[in-house]
């Protein structure tokens, strides 16, 4: 018998009320394993432990601060190989993608450990005489993060790493579908040098206890990567409390290609931002809006490329594309496949059901030509590998179906002229715009983040990171002698 992989609450490592199976997506004969799901009296205690760590914390010093993070990125870079493979075990894409997560999630923490030491406030004479002004950020306490099983250990990594690093308190309720990771990331930051309880990791469904923790007033921050109906769910509980909030969920993404792209990299770009993660990634290229001039060029090598895309079991040699992560996903994905073909689109390959050796959600990638922007396929998120084809006249046509969509997280251009990449850089409405590269795939050190339903709140990642994970104080500082 499996054991029970356990919560870490208020710095013990204990059984919560009841357990979930997990199960390998590519191979449902194979158990990964059993994890605990935290009760309410459980997170209640954490929360409460939290705030008093996080005051020791804070206490820390910088340089304390920045050793716990330079080891836990060091740890997670040099264990990439052993944590990428149980990520692609519990969620089902190619070991290369697996240990490349692993390894950036690394990066983080020692882009963030880096950042420790940079403590950099303001200072300014006030318009008083003799007065002068000191500008600093201090942390905001105790910061929930929820986090997506797309990208189980990246996504929390990018939010555990400042949370700490600006110095607070963090209770992680990672996604159910994704727990082995969560354990291994937490095991990791557990064994540091830390206060007891300034860390905690609460499996449980989001419904129960990631509501619960999305409600209470213990929390000061919430920073939640998923989908939308559930973000904007997060956010009316949180206003309740004036918490604040940092949002990242859906997208629809467009890669536009235009007549003067190169076919080659304008294809591969195309089947890496579509296929890559079996298309569940928020930055995965659905849209695909190619100019007349190179759309059947364009559309002859795309599908011929994803009809030899190989799809197979995770962890297989050669494998370009793993299963999706479960029955309800597949069921909703083969649903799209459908829905595309009754409202006209042509399914040119793909888009169904894969019997392997293994039994699990495998489908084949799927690309829609003679598709029009007003189609459910291309208005809705379905995180799928399905992409479509949306045919167009000009490079103006091609912009303005680029931003005709509620989301925005990226959005990319192929093209070898100069005047339309830079005005497609100013004028896509998207927070991440990329030219001559996927639209998925960013760096650690910059800021990532979208706009309409795709973001809400301040941005992640690199130093922009502070503004969520701070408060600001001002001092006023006089010398208390009369000038
Ligand atoms: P969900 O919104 O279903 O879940 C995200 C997280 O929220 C999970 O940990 C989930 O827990 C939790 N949750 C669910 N309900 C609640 C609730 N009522 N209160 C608090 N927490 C809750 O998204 P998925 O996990 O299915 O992830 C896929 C989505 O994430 C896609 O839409 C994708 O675009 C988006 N995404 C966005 C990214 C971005 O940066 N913009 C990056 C990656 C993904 P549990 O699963 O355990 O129920």
């Amino acid at each position: 018998m499996t054991d029970t992989k356990l919560n870490l609450i208020a710095g013990t490592w204990i059984a919560g009320d009841s357990a979930i199976e997990n199960r390998n997506p590519s191979d449902l004969t194979e158990v990964i394993g059993l994890f605990t799901q935290a009760s309410s009296d459980q997170l209640t205690e954490t929360l409460e432990r939290a705030r008093v760590a996080q005051a020791e914390w804070a206490a820390y010093g910088m340089e304390r601060k920045q050793a716990v993070l330079m080891a836990i990125g060091n740890e997670l870079m040099a264990r990439a190989e052993e944590l990428g493979t149980l990520l692609s075990r519990e969620e089902g894409k190619p070991l290369a993608e697996g240990r490349g997560e692993v390894f950036r999630a690394g990066q983080f923490f020692t882009y963030y450990a880096a950042e420790c030491l940079r403590q950099l406030g303001e200072n300014a004479d006030s318009v008083r005489p003799g007065v002068e002004i000191d500008v600093r950020r201090e942390p905001v306490g105790t910061v929930a993060i929820i986090s997506p099983w797309n990208f189980p250990t990246a996504t929390a990594s990018w939010k555990i790493a400042p949370a700490l690093c600006y110095g607070n308190a963090v209770v992680w309720k990672p996604a159910n579908l994704t727990p082995a990771s969560a354990v291994a990331l937490a095991e990791i930051i557990d064994r540091q040098d830390i206060p007891k309880g300034l860390f905690s990791l609460v499996m449980g469904s989001g419904g129960t206890i990631g509501q619960q923790l999305v409600e209470s007033p213990m929390v000061d921050a919430i920073s939640f990567t998923g989908s939308v109906p559930v973000g904007k769910g997060i956010a009316s509980a949180a206003i309740q409390n004036l918490t604040r909030v940092q949002m990242e969920m859906g997208s629809k993404n467009a890669l536009a290609v235009m007549d003067d792209a190169d076919l080659d990299l304008a294809v591969s770009l195309a089947l890496g931002g579509a296929f890559g993660g079996s298309g569940q990634k928020c930055t995965a290229s659905s849209r695909l809006v190619v100019h007349a001039g190179i759309h059947d060029a364009f559309v002859e090598k795309l599908v011929a490329g994803a009809q030899a895309m190989k799809v197979g079991h995770a962890l297989e040699d050669g494998v370009q594309m793993g299963p999706v992560v479960n029955q309800q996903q597949l069921d909703e994905n083969l649903a799209y496949a459908d829905l595309g073909r009754e409202e006209g689109a042509e399914l040119a390959c793909g888009g169904a059901r894969l019997n392997m050796p293994h039994e699990g959600f495998y489908m084949s990638p799927g690309v829609f030509l003679n598709t029009t922007n007003d189609m459910r396929i291309n208005r809705e998120e379905m995180f799928a590998p399905l992409t479509s084809v949306i045919k167009v006249d000009s490079y103006d046509e091609a912009l303005s179906v680029v931003n005709d969509t509620n989301f925005g997280l990226t959005s990319g251009i192929v093209t070898q002229n100069l005047a339309r990449a830079t005005d497609f850089r100013r004028n896509a409405r998207t927070g991440v715009v990329t030219v001559n590269l996927p639209t998925a795939g960013t760096d650690y050190h910059v800021p990532f983040g979208g706009r309409g339903d795709s973001s809400y709140g301040p941005r992640e990642q690199g130093r922009t990171a502070a503004e969520f994970y701070t408060v600001v104080k001002t001092a006023y500082i006089s010398a208390g002698t009369p000038v």
